[in-house]
C-alpha cells in the first residue's frame, strides 16, 4: 500500500513515521522547503528562530515517551515565566486574581471587582447568552476585566469583536476559578496558588523544530519520501486509489492523509464534494501570523519566555525571547502580528515592520535601535482557525462529509480546523496513520467540538 501525506506538520509527520515504521510505502508532499509546519524552526543566513514561543506540554505519556524517544532529542524541563505587559506594568500570566488587584492601581482594582460582584448578580435574573466569546466572557469576570484586557487582547489577535467570536474559543482555552476559589485566593494568597502560575514544561534543546527534524529523519532513514517545496494541484479519485497532480507530473497512492488547511483540500477534492460543503468550507477563515525576529548586540533583561502586549501601542500582540528557552541560542526576540494574509501588516516589508516595532520595544525597556545586529521575517498564512459565531456548524459540515470520500482521512490543527496543541497534532497523526490500516478512528478519537483539551 502506497500512502500520500499532505503536509510535513507534526501531524503529517507523526502519521508518515507511524506508517513507514509499519512497512508501508510514504510520500508527504509539503510546499515549504523544511519541516515541521508551525513548531518548526527556522533557519537561514545567521538566525535560528521558531515561530513564537512553543513550550512542549501533555497529559498523555505515551506521547511523552514518543518525543523523549526520537533519535537526538533532549528534553529541557523549564519553568514558565510569562506576563502581560499593561497600563505600563506587567501581570503575571495566567492571570491570577491576587496579582492584578496587588498590580492594578487602586481605584481600578476595585472598579473590577464591583463589575466582577455585579456580573454574578445580574446571572441570577439576567443571564447572559453563551454563544459568544463576549458573553461567556463578561459573565464570568467582569466588564472590568473585559474591557481592560481580553476584549483589546483578543480582537487585536483575531481581527474580530469578541461579541462575533464563538464562545468555544474561551470556553477551550480560558480556566475559571471557582468565585469561593477567587475570593478564598485574594484573601488568602496561598503558596500553592503562587507555585501553580509557575508551571513548567518541556523544551527540545536546539528549537523546538529539533522535533519534526527527528521524525523526518526517521521516516527517510525507514525509506520514505519527503518531497519539500512541492504543493498538490488535485486530486482525482482512480478506482481503489487516488491520482495526484503535481506541479512536475502525476503520482498514484492507494490512500490519502490530510493535514493541510481542510478548505484548501476540499478545494483540491473539486467535484467528489458537493457544492453546499464547498460553501461552508469557503466560509472557514484562517488569522495569519507575521513572525519578526530581531538579532541584538548584548543580552536582553527579563527572564521571560513571552510577553503579551494587548495595547494599541504595540503593533505586535505578543513577543518571546529565545534565549530563555535555550541558553545556547543568540540574543533575539520573535514579534508576532496577526493579521490577515494580504493585509496591510502581512505586506509590510520588514525594514519598515522593525521601524514599526521599535518605540513599543524600546518602552518596553528590550532594546534600542542602536542593538540591532539584524532582522529577518517569516509569516505564515494559517496560523490560527478562527472560531467565528457560524464555524462550528461549517466545521461539521465539512468534516461529515470528508468521512464519506473513502480511502481517505483528514487531521492536524489545519486539516479539522482544530486549535490543536502539538501533542495533539502528533497524536492525530497516529490515529490518521491506523485509520488508513482500518485499525482506529480519528473522528471518534476526536470530537472536535468537545471541550477535553483546555490544558493550554
Ligand atoms: C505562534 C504559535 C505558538 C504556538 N505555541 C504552542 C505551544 O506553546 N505549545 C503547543 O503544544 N502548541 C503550540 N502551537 C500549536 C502548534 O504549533 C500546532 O498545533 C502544531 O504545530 C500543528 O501541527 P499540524 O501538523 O497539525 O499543522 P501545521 O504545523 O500547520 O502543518 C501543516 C503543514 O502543511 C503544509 N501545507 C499547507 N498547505 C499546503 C499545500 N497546499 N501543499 C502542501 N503542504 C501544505 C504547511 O506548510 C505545514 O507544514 C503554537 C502555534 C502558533 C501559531
Amino acid at each position: 500500500m502506497k500512502i500520500a501525506v499532505l503536509g510535513a506538520g507534526l501531524a503529517g509527520l507523526s502519521a508518515a513515521e507511524e506508517l513507514t515504521r509499519r512497512g508501508h510505502e510514504v510520500v508527504v508532499i509539503e510546499k515549504e522547503p523544511h519541516p515541521g509546519g508551525l513548531a518548526a524552526t527556522i533557519k537561514r543566513s545567521g538566525f535560528e528562530y521558531d515561530l513564537g514561543p512553543h513550550r512542549f506540554h501533555t497529559s498523555n505519556s505515551e506521547i511523552l515517551d514518543f518525543v523523549r524517544g526520537l533519535p537526538g532529542i533532549d528534553l529541557q524541563e523549564l519553568k514558565r515565566v510569562s506576563r502581560i505587559r499593561l497600563l505600563d506594568r506587567y501581570f503575571d500570566y495566567p492571570l491570577a486574581l491576587s496579582n492584578v488587584l496587588s498590580t492594578m492601581p487602586l481605584h481600578r482594582g476595585v472598579g473590577m471587582m464591583l463589575s466582577f460582584l455585579a456580573e454574578k448578580v445580574r446571572g441570577f435574573y439576567a443571564p447572559r447568552e453563551q454563544q459568544s466569546f463576549e458573553g461567556w466572557v463578561l459573565s464570568r469576570f467582569g466588564r472590568g476585566l473585559f474591557e481592560l484586557y481580553l476584549a483589546p487582547y483578543n480582537k487585536k489577535l483575531w481581527g474580530i469583536e469578541p461579541s462575533r467570536l464563538s464562545a468555544d474559543w474561551a470556553s477551550q482555552r480560558i480556566t475559571v476559578p471557582s468565585l469561593v476559589g477567587l475570593i478564598r485566593e485574594t484573601v488568602f494568597p496561598s503558596k500553592e496558588t503562587v507555585r501553580s502560575l509557575i508551571s513548567t514544561f518541556r523544551y527540545p534543546r536546539g528549537g523546538i523544530g529539533e522535533i519534526s527534524r527527528a521524525l523526518a529523519s526517521g521516516i527517510t532513514g525507514m525509506g520514505g519520501s519527503l518531497l519539500y517545496s512541492k504543493e498538490p494541484l488535485g486530486l482525482e479519485k482512480n478506482g481503489n486509489g487516488w491520482r495526484i497532480a503535481l506541479p512536475d507530473g502525476h503520482m498514484e497512492c492507494s490512500k490519502i492523509i490530510n493535514t493541510i488547511p481542510v478548505n484548501r483540500y476540499t478545494r483540491l477534492l473539486g467535484d467528489l464534494l458537493p457544492e453546499d460543503v464547498h460553501r461552508s468550507a469557503s466560509r472557514l477563515k484562517f488569522r495569519a501570523l507575521v513572525f519578526l525576529t530581531v538579532l541584538l548586540d548584548g543580552n536582553i533583561e527579563p527572564s521571560d519566555h513571552w510577553i503579551y502586549t494587548s495595547e494599541d501601542r504595540y503593533l505586535f500582540n505578543r513577543l518571546s525571547i529565545s534565549r530563555n528557552f535555550d541558553p545556547n541560542v543568540p540574543s533575539q526576540v520573535v514579534f508576532e502580528y496577526s493579521c490577515q494574509a494580504g493585509d496591510e501588516v502581512w505586506n509590510m516589508p520588514k525594514d519598515e515592520l522593525l521601524r514599526s516595532t521599535i518605540p513599543g520595544a524600546e518602552h518596553l525597556g528590550l532594546f534600542s535601535s542602536d542593538k540591532v545586529r539584524g532582522v529577518d521575517i517569516c509569516r505564515r498564512s494559517h496560523a490560527y482557525p478562527i472560531y467565528n459565531l457560524d464555524y462550528a456548524e461549517n466545521v461539521a459540515r465539512v468534516l461529515n462529509a470528508l468521512e464519506d470520500i473513502p480511502d481517505s482521512v483528514t487531521c492536524g490543527r489545519q486539516g479539522m480546523f482544530r486549535y490543536n496543541n502539538m501533542d495533539h497534532s502528533i497524536e492525530m497523526g497516529k490515529f490518521a496513520a491506523l485509520e488508513v490500516l482500518g485499525e482506529a478512528s480519528v473522528k471518534t478519537h476526536f470530537n472536535w467540538n468537545e471541550n477535553t483539551w483546555a490544558d493550554g
